[in-house]
C-alpha cells in the first residue's frame, strides 16, 4: 500500500523507525526487533540508510522482509548526496522489483572524511533533486524530512521552511520530522509552515523515548534538538539508574505524544533504536487515546 493512501484513510498514523545491523553483525539480529514490533500493528516501519550507502543492501533486504514475512508496509530511506544517477536508478529498480513502494527521500550528510564536498554528487545537491527524479519514474509514494528547529546547516528556521517548499513541490506526499523534545518548537514550526502558505501535507512527528543519556547526548549534538529544563532534570536526576531513566523517558515520550495527539497531529513516528520493549510501553500508554481518536 502507498503510505500517502494510509494517511488519507486514517488518523493518527503510528509508525516506527529501525536501523539495519552493522556490517559485521549478521542481518538476522534484526529479526527479534521486527518480531517484537509487529504485535503493535504499526501502519508502517521505516528502515534507515547508512551514510554514503554503507547499508544499501541491508536496507533493501529488511524492507523486503517487512513486506514479505511480517506483512508490514515498509518505508525505505534513501540518500543521494554521494550517489550518481545510475546508482540511484539501480536501487529504485531493486525496490520496485521487491514490491517496496514507499521511499523517504533524503539528501544525506556530507561525508566526514576528506574534502567534505569533493565526492558529492553533482546531480543530487539537495533532497529536492532526488524527489524530482523518483517522481519522474512514478509508482512510489515519497516522504521527506523536515526540521521543527531548522536544519543545522541552514542559517534560520524561516529560510529552512522556505527551502522546504521546493522539496514539497518536487513531489512529496508526506513529511516526517526530526526528533524533538519540546512540542512548542513543533507548534511554532507548524505556524510558520502555515504562515508561508506551504502546500498542505500530512506531517508525522518524530518521537524518541530516552533510554540512556549517552545516546541522547550524541543524538542531540547531531540534531541540535532543544532540551527543555524538565527534560534535563529527568536526565540528570535518573542517569545513575538505567531502569529509572528508562521509566522516566517512557513517561516523557508518552506525555509528548498525548499532547501532540490532542493538538491533532497526523502521525507519530517512533525512533525505536531497535528496542521493541520501550516502544511497546509507550504505544500501550496511548492505546485508548489511539482508539478514541481513530478516524
Ligand atoms: P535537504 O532537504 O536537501 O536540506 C539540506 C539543507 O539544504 C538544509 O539546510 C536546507 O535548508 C538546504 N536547502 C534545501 N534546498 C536548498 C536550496 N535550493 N538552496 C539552498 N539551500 C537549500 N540520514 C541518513 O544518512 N540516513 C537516513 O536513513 C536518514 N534518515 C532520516 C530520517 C529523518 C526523518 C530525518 C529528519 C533525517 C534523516 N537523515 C538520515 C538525516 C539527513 O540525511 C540529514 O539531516 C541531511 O543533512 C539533510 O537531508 P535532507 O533530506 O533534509 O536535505
Amino acid at each position: 500500500m502507498l503510505i500517502k493512501d494510509i494517511f488519507a484513510a486514517k488518523k493518527p498514523v503510528i509508525s516506527f523507525e529501525v536501523f539495519p545491523p552493522k556490517k559485521d553483525s549478521p542481518v538476522e539480529t534484526i529479526y527479534d526487533t521486527l518480531e517484537g514490533l509487529r504485535g503493535m500493528k504499526p501502519d508502517f516501519i521505516s528502515v534507515t540508510y547508512g551514510a554514503g550507502g554503507s547499508t544499501t543492501n541491508r536496507t533493501l533486504e529488511i524492507a523486503r522482509l517487512l513486506k514479505e514475512k511480517y506483512e508490514i508496509e515498509p518505508l525505505a530511506h534513501l540518500t543521494c548526496i554521494t550517489s550518481d544517477m545510475q546508482e540511484i536508478d539501480n536501487i529504485l529498480d531493486e525496490l520496485q522489483a521487491g514490491g517496496v513502494k514507499n521511499i523517504l527521500a533524503l539528501r544525506g550528510d556530507f561525508p566526514q572524511d576528506g574534502d567534505r564536498r569533493s565526492n558529492v554528487s553533482p546531480g543530487f545537491s539537495f533532497a529536492a533533486n532526488l524527489i524530482e527524479h523518483i517522481r519522474q519514474r512514478g509508482n512510489f509514494s515519497i516522504g521527506g524530512a523536515c526540521y521543527p528547529e531548522g536544519h543545522p546547516e541552514c542559517p534560520s528556521l524561516e529560510q529552512d521552511i522556505l527551502n522546504l517548499r521546493a522539496k514539497i513541490e518536487a513531489g512529496l506526499d508526506f513529511l516526517i520530522t526530526q526528533l524533538f523534545f519540546d512540542n512548542e518548537k513543533f507548534y511554532r514550526f507548524m505556524e510558520l509552515y502555515e504562515h508561508y502558505n506551504l502546500p498542505k501535507l500530512p506531517v508525522s512527528a518524530g518521537i524518541m523515548p530516552v533510554l540512556n543519556t549517552k545516546q541522547i547526548r550524541h543524538i542531540t549534538s547531531l540534531t541540535r534538538a532543544t532540551m527543555p529544563k524538565k527534560f534535563l532534570r529527568i536526565m540528570e536526576r535518573y542517569e545513575h539508574s538505567s531502569e529509572a531513566l528508562k521509566e522516566a523517558g517512557i513517561a516523557y515520550a508518552t506525555e509528548q505524544m498525548i499532547d501532540l495527539l490532542a493538538w491533532g497531529i497526523d502521525g507519530i513516528h517512533i525512533y525505536t533504536m531497535n528496542k521493541p520493549e520501550a516502544t511497546r510501553s509507550i504505544v500501550n500508554n496511548i492505546s485508548e487515546i489511539r482508539n478514541c481518536l481513530f478516524t
